[in-house]
């Protein structure tokens, strides 16, 4: 039986391109930046 509290400590964070912080998994995660640097209101 597969720790399934293991497996997802394996899955690498996206990290934000831009800031370098942890990016919070989305459904539609295209870019490679946070919510706050890819804020289109830059
Ligand atoms: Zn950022």
């Amino acid at each position: 039986m597969i720790n399934i509290l293991e497996f997802f400590r394996n899955i690498p964070r996206k990290k934000c391109n831009k800031c370098g912080n942890d990016i919070v998994e989305q459904a539609d995660c295209y870019h490679n930046t946070c919510d706050n640097c890819s804020h289109p209101a830059i």
